[in-house]
């Protein structure tokens, strides 16, 4: 644990970083880091999963305030175990969430000395990342995906026995799995709780562990999960599936399955949010002249009227041709950006036909150039 990156410092950015910087950061390192991009890498994989759990964490509000105030051991897999603790206890709530409060933590500090009895547990929480093509993150797309995660053992249902008889109540606890213990101090008598020394917080004392599981009473299994993925995810979003995750002891419930969202990069259309743009070539005599051309969207071909004299670095902006807000809100636009090809290469007979045609100039035919070299004579006189 000690070995583990700050994941400020994972991600490159300050301690009150916002979360739209937190994502952007994230994003980089995703894009920089995919496997995709470097295969057989080992280092980039592994700053690739560094980034993802940074992000995992940083990314939840609740996770990242557990990860100030504890460091990784609030966020890390002891820590869920512990946070399973509010729920599963009844009676015995009150006094624990006394207690925790004083050190100002929750479930964090169930390993801190004193006991801590063992009712049911939260299973963890799973993180898996889906790599999408472009337009099955522009337009949502049902994925399936294997995940392996610890379920309730088939063969004795969750409790650990090899059959019912073989479970009893722990007759030291009652089957409360705490002891108290009472003291008397300056401050008046407390109560203090201790892990059942005899069922080791189980509340139960199992004679005959189940054969299949060994008494854990969880087992891995190969589960295929569907997922919809909304229209207009991007790198870095987050499907959370709640109670898809491992499953929990002694009856917990299941945590969840987090899927981590990469979108690898089409050939033709950037994408900035909810905007992409590409862009386009146009010929010497189209700019000219103007033209009808073809061009590419989102969702199909459609025609664009090139105007007579555009020039180079001239946007043309498709109003709603972008792409879909994941909430459903609003739509991006298509911004298609020209660039116009000088001829290479031209023959005898071109290359005549372009003297003449430049004999025929006026200034009126070349503002910028007329206007660049007058500019110039006179700053020289
Ligand atoms: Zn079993
Ligand atoms: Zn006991």
């Amino acid at each position: 644990m000690s070995e583990k990156r700050d994941y400020y410092e994972v991600l490159g950015v300050g301690k009150d970083a916002d979360a739209e910087e937190i994502k952007k950061a994230y994003r980089k390192l995703a894009m920089q880091y995919h496997p995709d991009k470097n295969p057989d890498d080992k280092v980039a994989e592994e700053k690739f999963k560094e980034a993802n759990e940074a992000y995992e964490v940083l990314s939840d509000e609740q996770k990242r305030r557990d990860y100030d105030q504890f460091g990784h051991a609030g966020v890390d897999g002891g820590f869920q175990q512990g946070s399973g603790f509010g729920g599963g206890f009844g009676g015995f709530e009150d006094i624990f969430s006394d207690i925790f409060s004083s050190f100002g933590g929750r479930g964090g500090f169930g390993d801190a000395g004193y006991g801590r009895p063992r009712g049911p547990q939260r299973g963890s929480d799973m993180r898996i990342t889906l790599t999408l093509d472009f337009k099955e993150a522009v337009f949502g797309v049902d994925k399936k995906i294997k995940i392996k995660r610890r379920e309730s053992c088939s063969h004795c249902k969750g409790t650990g026995a090899e059959g019912q008889s073989s479970v009893k109540t722990c007759d030291q606890c009652g089957g409360t799995g705490v002891n108290y213990i009472r003291q008397q101090t300056p401050f008046g008598t407390i109560q203090q709780t201790t892990t059942c020394n005899k069922c080791n917080g189980e509340g139960q004392i199992i004679d005959n562990p189940c054969s299949q599981c060994h008494g854990s009473g969880l087992e891995t299994q190969e589960r295929t999960i569907n997922i919809k993925i909304p229209a207009g995810v991007d790198t870095g979003s987050t499907i959370p599936l709640r109670g898809e995750g491992n499953a929990g002891m002694r009856g917990g419930p299941q945590g969840d399955l987090y899927v981590y969202l990469n979108v690898r990069e089409d050939p033709l259309f950037r994408r900035d949010g909810m905007d992409v743009s590409f862009e386009m070539p146009i010929t010497f005599t189209q700019a000219a002249l103007g033209a009808e051309v073809v061009v590419p969207t989102l969702d199909g071909k459609i025609k664009l009227k090139i105007p007579e004299g555009t020039q180079t670095g001239k946007i043309f902006r498709l109003k709603g041709k972008g792409i879909k807000n994941v909430n459903g809100r609003g739509i991006g636009d298509l911004y298609i950006s020209t660039t116009v090809e000088t001829p290479r290469r031209l023959n005898k007979k071109q290359k005549e036909m372009l003297k003449e045609f430049e004999n025929s100039y006026s200034s009126e035919n070349n503002k910028n150039n007329e206007s660049f070299w007058s500019r110039i004579k006179n700053s020289f006189q």
